[in-house]
Protein backbone atom coordinates (compact mmCIF):
# COMPACT_ATOMS: atom_id res chain seq x y z
CA UNK A 1 0.00 0.00 0.00
CA UNK A 2 2.96 2.18 0.75
CA UNK A 3 1.01 4.56 3.16
CA UNK A 4 3.60 7.82 2.97
CA UNK A 5 4.33 8.26 6.15
CA UNK A 6 5.87 4.33 6.54
CA UNK A 7 9.31 4.02 5.42
CA UNK A 8 8.45 0.55 3.54
CA UNK A 9 9.84 -3.05 3.97
CA UNK A 10 12.17 -3.97 6.12
CA UNK A 11 15.43 -4.45 4.39
CA UNK A 12 17.42 -7.46 5.12
CA UNK A 13 14.40 -9.73 7.03
CA UNK A 14 13.66 -12.67 5.12
CA UNK A 15 9.93 -13.03 3.40
CA UNK A 16 8.72 -16.40 4.60
CA UNK A 17 9.27 -17.43 8.23
CA UNK A 18 12.24 -20.06 8.54
CA UNK A 19 11.64 -21.32 11.94
CA UNK A 20 9.62 -23.93 12.96
CA UNK A 21 6.24 -23.68 14.57
CA UNK A 22 7.37 -26.44 17.26
CA UNK A 23 10.42 -24.12 18.10
CA UNK A 24 8.07 -21.40 18.65
CA UNK A 25 5.80 -23.30 20.32
CA UNK A 26 8.16 -24.30 23.00
CA UNK A 27 9.85 -20.69 23.35
CA UNK A 28 6.06 -19.60 24.21
CA UNK A 29 5.52 -22.37 26.19
CA UNK A 30 7.58 -21.19 29.07
CA UNK A 31 5.31 -18.15 29.59
CA UNK A 32 1.99 -19.36 31.02
CA UNK A 33 0.39 -15.63 30.24
CA UNK A 34 1.85 -15.50 27.09
CA UNK A 35 0.50 -13.26 24.19
CA UNK A 36 0.50 -13.83 20.82
CA UNK A 37 0.02 -10.33 18.15
CA UNK A 38 0.18 -10.60 14.96
CA UNK A 39 1.01 -7.80 12.84
CA UNK A 40 3.31 -6.18 9.74
CA UNK A 41 3.41 -5.30 7.24
CA UNK A 42 -0.41 -7.14 6.94
CA UNK A 43 -0.38 -10.44 8.61
CA UNK A 44 -3.43 -11.08 6.45
CA UNK A 45 -1.20 -11.28 3.36
CA UNK A 46 -0.59 -14.56 5.09
CA UNK A 47 -3.58 -15.66 6.61
CA UNK A 48 -2.93 -19.90 6.02
CA UNK A 49 0.18 -19.22 8.56
CA UNK A 50 -1.75 -16.93 10.85
CA UNK A 51 -4.75 -19.54 11.21
CA UNK A 52 -2.06 -21.80 11.50
CA UNK A 53 -0.07 -20.36 14.79
CA UNK A 54 -3.49 -19.60 16.24
CA UNK A 55 -3.21 -23.38 17.87
CA UNK A 56 0.67 -22.20 19.46
CA UNK A 57 0.03 -22.32 23.37
CA UNK A 58 -1.04 -18.53 24.41
CA UNK A 59 -3.57 -17.19 26.76
CA UNK A 60 -4.52 -14.37 23.99
CA UNK A 61 -4.04 -13.40 20.61
CA UNK A 62 -4.20 -9.79 19.08
CA UNK A 63 -4.29 -8.88 15.32
CA UNK A 64 -3.22 -5.44 14.24
CA UNK A 65 -4.18 -5.44 10.20
CA UNK A 66 -5.49 -2.96 7.50
CA UNK A 67 -8.71 -4.98 7.07
CA UNK A 68 -8.58 -5.70 3.52
CA UNK A 69 -8.83 -9.43 4.21
CA UNK A 70 -10.48 -10.35 7.11
CA UNK A 71 -13.64 -11.55 5.37
CA UNK A 72 -11.32 -14.48 4.78
CA UNK A 73 -11.06 -15.03 8.48
CA UNK A 74 -14.29 -16.75 8.73
CA UNK A 75 -15.10 -17.57 12.58
CA UNK A 76 -11.61 -17.19 13.49
CA UNK A 77 -11.85 -13.84 14.42
CA UNK A 78 -13.63 -14.90 17.61
CA UNK A 79 -9.99 -16.30 18.30
CA UNK A 80 -8.51 -13.32 18.58
CA UNK A 81 -8.84 -11.07 21.89
CA UNK A 82 -8.16 -7.62 20.48
CA UNK A 83 -8.53 -6.33 16.80
CA UNK A 84 -6.64 -3.83 15.70
CA UNK A 85 -7.74 -1.60 12.73
CA UNK A 86 -5.80 0.76 11.16
CA UNK A 87 -7.47 3.65 10.23
CA UNK A 88 -6.10 7.42 10.67
CA UNK A 89 -9.54 9.05 11.10
CA UNK A 90 -11.65 11.20 8.78
CA UNK A 91 -11.78 9.61 5.12
CA UNK A 92 -10.13 12.39 2.96
CA UNK A 93 -7.24 11.79 6.20
CA UNK A 94 -6.86 8.39 6.06
CA UNK A 95 -6.94 7.86 2.27
CA UNK A 96 -4.30 11.03 2.13
CA UNK A 97 -1.96 8.87 4.07
CA UNK A 98 -2.87 5.53 3.58
CA UNK A 99 -3.87 5.57 -0.39
CA UNK A 100 -7.29 5.62 -1.62
CA UNK A 101 -10.25 3.58 -0.61
CA UNK A 102 -8.36 2.61 2.27
CA UNK A 103 -11.04 4.47 4.36
CA UNK A 104 -14.09 2.21 3.34
CA UNK A 105 -12.20 -1.17 3.29
CA UNK A 106 -11.71 -0.27 7.12
CA UNK A 107 -15.47 0.20 7.68
CA UNK A 108 -16.06 -3.00 5.39
CA UNK A 109 -14.07 -4.96 8.12
CA UNK A 110 -15.63 -3.03 11.11
CA UNK A 111 -18.82 -3.90 10.00
CA UNK A 112 -18.22 -7.48 9.22
CA UNK A 113 -16.68 -8.02 12.21
CA UNK A 114 -20.20 -6.29 14.01
CA UNK A 115 -21.80 -8.49 11.84
CA UNK A 116 -20.64 -11.22 12.70
CA UNK A 117 -21.17 -10.41 16.67
CA UNK A 118 -17.24 -10.33 17.60
CA UNK A 119 -16.93 -9.80 20.86
CA UNK A 120 -13.43 -8.91 21.41
CA UNK A 121 -11.99 -5.59 21.47
CA UNK A 122 -12.35 -3.72 18.40
CA UNK A 123 -9.54 -0.75 18.47
CA UNK A 124 -9.22 2.21 15.65
CA UNK A 125 -5.32 2.38 15.65
CA UNK A 126 -4.49 5.96 13.89
CA UNK A 127 -0.81 7.12 12.94
CA UNK A 128 -1.33 10.71 13.37
CA UNK A 129 0.88 13.27 10.98
CA UNK A 130 1.09 16.61 9.76
CA UNK A 131 -2.31 16.46 8.18
CA UNK A 132 -4.33 15.16 11.08
CA UNK A 133 -6.62 17.62 13.46
CA UNK A 134 -6.57 15.21 16.39
CA UNK A 135 -10.01 16.37 18.04
CA UNK A 136 -11.73 16.03 14.77
CA UNK A 137 -10.13 12.67 13.48
CA UNK A 138 -10.57 11.31 17.50
CA UNK A 139 -14.26 12.58 17.84
CA UNK A 140 -14.84 10.95 13.91
CA UNK A 141 -13.66 7.53 14.81
CA UNK A 142 -15.39 7.38 18.15
CA UNK A 143 -19.03 7.57 16.36
CA UNK A 144 -17.82 4.01 14.69
CA UNK A 145 -15.62 2.23 17.26
CA UNK A 146 -15.39 1.21 20.91
CA UNK A 147 -11.57 2.12 21.43
CA UNK A 148 -9.37 4.79 19.41
CA UNK A 149 -5.55 5.01 19.90
CA UNK A 150 -2.83 6.79 18.05
CA UNK A 151 0.99 7.02 17.66
CA UNK A 152 2.65 9.92 16.45
CA UNK A 153 4.57 10.21 13.01
CA UNK A 154 7.31 11.21 14.72
CA UNK A 155 11.10 10.26 14.45
CA UNK A 156 11.74 7.78 11.88
CA UNK A 157 9.03 9.93 9.83
CA UNK A 158 9.22 10.29 6.27
CA UNK A 159 7.08 13.44 6.12
CA UNK A 160 7.88 16.24 8.29
CA UNK A 161 11.27 17.59 10.39
CA UNK A 162 10.83 18.15 13.94
CA UNK A 163 10.48 21.93 13.41
CA UNK A 164 7.62 21.23 11.71
CA UNK A 165 6.51 18.75 14.36
CA UNK A 166 7.07 21.59 16.86
CA UNK A 167 4.65 24.36 14.82
CA UNK A 168 2.16 21.93 14.71
CA UNK A 169 2.12 20.46 18.28
CA UNK A 170 1.91 24.15 19.55
CA UNK A 171 -0.85 24.90 16.85
CA UNK A 172 -3.04 22.05 16.49
CA UNK A 173 -2.25 19.28 18.28
CA UNK A 174 -1.94 20.51 21.82
CA UNK A 175 -5.25 22.46 21.92
CA UNK A 176 -6.75 19.36 20.02
CA UNK A 177 -5.78 17.32 23.06
CA UNK A 178 -7.19 20.13 25.45
CA UNK A 179 -10.65 19.77 23.78
CA UNK A 180 -10.35 16.19 23.62
CA UNK A 181 -9.85 15.72 27.25
CA UNK A 182 -12.28 18.11 27.76
CA UNK A 183 -15.19 15.89 26.29
CA UNK A 184 -12.74 13.12 27.89
CA UNK A 185 -13.72 14.03 31.59
CA UNK A 186 -17.06 15.50 30.82
CA UNK A 187 -18.19 12.35 29.75
CA UNK A 188 -16.78 10.46 32.84
CA UNK A 189 -18.53 13.29 34.90
CA UNK A 190 -21.74 11.81 33.57
CA UNK A 191 -20.73 8.30 33.77
CA UNK A 192 -20.03 7.82 30.48
CA UNK A 193 -16.06 6.91 29.76
CA UNK A 194 -15.09 7.26 26.24
CA UNK A 195 -12.67 4.94 24.88
CA UNK A 196 -9.57 6.66 24.26
CA UNK A 197 -7.05 4.90 24.60
CA UNK A 198 -3.86 7.29 25.54
CA UNK A 199 -5.90 8.87 27.84
CA UNK A 200 -7.79 5.69 29.55
CA UNK A 201 -4.03 4.05 29.69
CA UNK A 202 -2.31 7.19 31.08
CA UNK A 203 -4.75 7.48 33.74
CA UNK A 204 -4.10 3.94 34.63
CA UNK A 205 -0.85 5.00 35.26
CA UNK A 206 -1.91 8.05 37.29
CA UNK A 207 -3.99 6.23 39.66
CA UNK A 208 -2.97 2.90 39.65
CA UNK A 209 0.85 3.14 39.63
CA UNK A 210 1.64 1.09 36.80
CA UNK A 211 5.28 1.31 35.84
CA UNK A 212 8.21 0.63 32.94
CA UNK A 213 8.35 1.34 29.29
CA UNK A 214 4.21 0.66 28.75
CA UNK A 215 4.69 -1.62 24.90
CA UNK A 216 6.87 -3.51 26.97
CA UNK A 217 9.61 -4.12 24.00
CA UNK A 218 12.62 -5.97 25.69
CA UNK A 219 11.05 -6.52 28.80
CA UNK A 220 8.12 -8.35 28.78
CA UNK A 221 7.14 -8.24 25.14
CA UNK A 222 9.29 -9.07 21.83
CA UNK A 223 9.12 -9.47 18.41
CA UNK A 224 10.30 -12.75 16.81
CA UNK A 225 11.49 -11.91 12.72
CA UNK A 226 11.23 -14.29 9.95
CA UNK A 227 14.31 -15.76 10.69
CA UNK A 228 13.71 -16.39 14.32
CA UNK A 229 15.65 -13.47 15.88
CA UNK A 230 14.11 -12.42 19.08
CA UNK A 231 13.94 -8.68 18.78
CA UNK A 232 13.20 -6.11 21.36
CA UNK A 233 10.98 -3.81 19.18
CA UNK A 234 9.87 -4.86 16.27
CA UNK A 235 10.45 -1.89 14.01
CA UNK A 236 14.50 -1.43 14.38
CA UNK A 237 15.60 -4.94 12.58
CA UNK A 238 18.81 -3.75 11.66
CA UNK A 239 20.10 -1.94 15.07
CA UNK A 240 22.32 -3.78 17.23
CA UNK A 241 20.90 -2.76 20.56
CA UNK A 242 17.48 -4.63 19.50
CA UNK A 243 18.74 -7.69 18.66
CA UNK A 244 18.31 -9.76 21.98
CA UNK A 245 19.36 -13.42 20.68
CA UNK A 246 16.96 -16.38 19.36
CA UNK A 247 14.59 -19.14 21.02
CA UNK A 248 17.33 -20.96 23.19
CA UNK A 249 18.87 -17.61 24.43
CA UNK A 250 18.07 -14.22 24.73
CA UNK A 251 18.82 -11.33 27.31
CA UNK A 252 16.80 -8.07 28.33
CA UNK A 253 16.90 -4.61 27.47
CA UNK A 254 15.85 -1.50 29.43
CA UNK A 255 15.08 2.27 28.72
CA UNK A 256 18.07 4.16 30.17
CA UNK A 257 19.42 7.75 29.62
CA UNK A 258 18.02 11.00 30.29
CA UNK A 259 14.33 9.02 30.70
CA UNK A 260 15.46 8.29 33.63
CA UNK A 261 16.28 11.47 35.74
CA UNK A 262 12.67 12.97 33.47
CA UNK A 263 10.03 14.05 35.96
CA UNK A 264 7.12 11.83 34.27
CA UNK A 265 9.27 8.92 33.94
CA UNK A 266 6.66 7.11 36.14
CA UNK A 267 4.35 7.51 34.03
CA UNK A 268 5.53 7.88 30.63
CA UNK A 269 8.15 4.94 31.50
CA UNK A 270 10.26 6.05 28.67
CA UNK A 271 7.70 6.59 25.96
CA UNK A 272 9.22 3.87 23.49
CA UNK A 273 12.74 1.86 23.47
CA UNK A 274 13.30 3.10 19.75
CA UNK A 275 12.76 6.71 20.72
CA UNK A 276 14.86 6.07 23.72
CA UNK A 277 17.71 4.36 21.73
CA UNK A 278 18.03 6.66 18.16
CA UNK A 279 17.55 9.87 18.46
CA UNK A 280 16.85 10.28 14.53
CA UNK A 281 15.14 14.31 15.00
CA UNK A 282 18.91 15.04 17.45
CA UNK A 283 18.38 16.57 21.14
CA UNK A 284 16.40 18.74 20.13
CA UNK A 285 13.73 16.38 18.26
CA UNK A 286 13.33 14.72 21.16
CA UNK A 287 12.96 17.44 23.63
CA UNK A 288 9.84 18.06 21.35
CA UNK A 289 8.30 14.86 21.48
CA UNK A 290 8.75 14.99 25.32
CA UNK A 291 7.52 18.82 25.68
CA UNK A 292 4.29 17.23 24.04
CA UNK A 293 4.38 13.59 26.07
CA UNK A 294 5.14 16.05 29.54
CA UNK A 295 1.78 17.85 27.88
CA UNK A 296 -0.69 15.10 27.73
CA UNK A 297 0.51 13.68 30.97
CA UNK A 298 0.26 17.22 32.95
CA UNK A 299 -3.46 17.90 31.46
CA UNK A 300 -4.53 13.99 32.28
CA UNK A 301 -2.79 14.55 35.69
CA UNK A 302 -5.42 18.29 36.45
CA UNK A 303 -7.86 15.01 36.50
CA UNK A 304 -6.61 12.66 39.14
CA UNK A 305 -8.79 13.51 42.04
CA UNK A 306 -11.91 13.56 39.72
CA UNK A 307 -10.78 10.01 37.93
CA UNK A 308 -10.43 8.54 41.36
CA UNK A 309 -14.08 9.29 42.54
CA UNK A 310 -15.14 7.84 39.25
CA UNK A 311 -17.20 4.55 39.51
CA UNK A 312 -14.98 3.61 36.74
CA UNK A 313 -11.78 1.11 37.44
CA UNK A 314 -9.17 3.13 35.33
CA UNK A 315 -8.01 -0.30 34.60
CA UNK A 316 -7.46 -0.77 30.77
CA UNK A 317 -5.88 -2.12 29.27
CA UNK A 318 -5.89 -5.18 31.02
CA UNK A 319 -3.21 -7.00 29.17
CA UNK A 320 -0.95 -6.03 26.74
CA UNK A 321 -3.13 -5.27 23.72
CA UNK A 322 -0.13 -3.91 21.42
CA UNK A 323 -1.51 0.05 22.44
CA UNK A 324 1.65 1.35 23.15
CA UNK A 325 -0.01 4.33 25.68
CA UNK A 326 1.84 6.77 25.75
CA UNK A 327 1.56 8.65 22.16
S1 LIG B 1 8.96 12.52 28.63
FE1 LIG B 1 10.75 12.03 27.37
S2 LIG B 1 12.51 12.08 28.76
FE2 LIG B 1 10.64 11.97 30.01
S3 LIG B 1 10.41 9.77 30.40
FE3 LIG B 1 9.15 10.29 28.61
S4 LIG B 1 10.45 9.87 26.84
FE4 LIG B 1 11.78 9.97 28.64
S1 LIG C 1 6.51 1.89 21.33
FE1 LIG C 1 8.56 2.02 20.42
S2 LIG C 1 9.78 0.41 21.40
FE2 LIG C 1 7.63 -0.02 21.80
S3 LIG C 1 7.06 -1.43 20.15
FE3 LIG C 1 6.47 0.63 19.45
S4 LIG C 1 8.24 1.35 18.30
FE4 LIG C 1 8.95 -0.42 19.48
Amino acid sequence: MNCIYCGGSIKGMPEDIQYSLDDLAKFISRDKEAIVAFYGGEPLLKIDRVIEMLSLPAQKFVLQTNGFFIQKLGDYIHRFDAILLSIDGRKEITDFYRGKGCYDKVMEALKFLKENEYEGEIIARMTVSYKTDIYKDVMHLLKFFPYVHWQLDVVWSNLWSWKEFKKWAEESYKPGIKKLIKFWIEGIAKGNVAGIVPFLGIMKRILHGERGLPCQAGEKAFAISTDGKILACPIAYDFEWNLLGDFKNYKRIRIGGECLKCDVYEICGGRCLFFNKEKLWGEEGFKEVCNVTKFLINELMKYKDLCKKSKYKFNYPEYNNTTEIVP
